[in-house]
């Protein structure tokens, strides 16, 4: 573990279908109980306007279709990103889970952080 520190946003923004990637965890807004992990995920884009999204969803024998702009509730997220250190912008991948994590905004790495490993929040 590296003692960098990563200051997030809370992760409140809307997230449309066309964010999603396999290994993915969302529910569809009217069935916020229902979490669906996302298996596969195609991508046909019909017109500048319109793109749709073909989910492979486990328990479920046809994909299923909607238009890329759906909005979905993210329940699990794994992003690698790489920030540049706030300090001395030596790059670092930061792994976060965004709806748990937050979204990345600023990151200091280990070589400015003393002792504890904490994380500050951005409110
Ligand atoms: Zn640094």
């Amino acid at each position: 573990m590296s003692s960098h520190a990563v200051v997030t946003l809370s992760f409140t923004r809307p997230v449309y279908a066309h964010e999603l990637r396999p290994g993915d965890v969302f529910a569809f807004p009217d069935a916020p109980h229902t979490p669906l992990t996302v298996a596969d995920v195609k991508k046909t884009v019909i017109s500048p306007e319109l793109a749709l999204l073909a989910l492979v969803l486990p328990g479920h024998t046809e994909p299923v279709h909607l238009p890329a702009s759906t909005p979905v509730r993210p329940l699990r997220m794994v992003r690698t990103v790489s920030l540049s250190c706030l300090l001395c912008r030596k790059p670092q991948d930061v792994k976060l889970d965004l709806p748990h994590d937050g979204e990345p905004l600023s990151l200091v790495c280990g070589n400015h952080v003393s002792g504890t490993d904490q994380t500050p929040e951005a409110k």
